[in-house]
């Protein structure tokens, strides 16, 4: 199966918040506010074809036919970094559901460990959007897929704000279905799995853990 297309939209305002997000001078509080600007613009391109149901409003003229989501959206932040993207997108489509998953790296098989999981059995959901703003190895991203696909969401997409190749290339050969997002993909990963030049830890950058 081909690989599902990789969308990297070429926009100044794209490339103008991201520049600052890059900034290891930006503050926390600016931070979250360029990882909502960047999520949202994004989100934009990946809501592209949610599926429209007509219906009619009353304008203050008359009567008018109109047009909303249809689709039963399910945003899943990978937690702790996906936060911002997700509260983000709900802004834009606050009817969404939110589902967290907590993933963490086992250090002795390198494998991604779930330990917390919200997503309800009986979801109903047409598309869910996974929510990581760094793919660096792409082993967090393929375990959050994975278990949309076994919880029979039947449309995924995954949504983050900067890749490595390496995590693109895990992505697009485990899950070639899904399509993904981004507004960078960048030279490479460290031997610490951190991307460069990326921006350092996005979770830390948003909450101000950073020592
Ligand atoms: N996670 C981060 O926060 N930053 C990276 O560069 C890679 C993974």
């Amino acid at each position: 199966m081909p690989a599902a297309p990789l969308f990297v939209p070429n926009h100044p305002l794209l490339k103008h918040h991201l520049a600052a997000l890059r900034d290891k001078g930006t503050p926390p509080p600016l931070f979250r506010a360029l990882v909502c600007h960047l999520s949202q613009l994004l989100f934009y391109e990946a809501a592209r074809d949610l599926r429209l149901t007509p219906v009619t409003v009353e304008t203050p003229m008359a009567a008018c036919p109109a047009e909303t989501v249809a689709d039963c959206v399910g945003l899943v932040p990978v937690l702790r970094a996906g936060l911002g993207m997700a509260d983000a997108m709900l802004e834009m489509l606050p009817e969404a559901s939110v589902w967290h998953l907590g993933l963490y790296r086992d250090h002795a098989t390198l494998k991604p460990v779930t330990y917390y999981n919200k997503l309800p059995a009986n979801h109903g959901l047409d598309v869910g959007f996974v929510l990581d703003p760094m793919l660096a190895t792409g082993g967090s991203a393929n375990e959050a897929i994975r278990i949309l696909k076994a919880a029979g969401v039947p449309r995924i997409k995954f949504v983050g704000l900067i890749a490595a190749p390496e995590g693109v290339a895990a992505v697009q050969a485990a899950h070639p279905d899904v399509p993904l997002y981004l507004a960078a993909v960048d030279d490479r990963l460290n031997d610490i799995g951190y991307i460069v030049p990326g921006l350092g830890d996005a979770g830390d950058r948003q909450f101000g853990t950073t020592c």
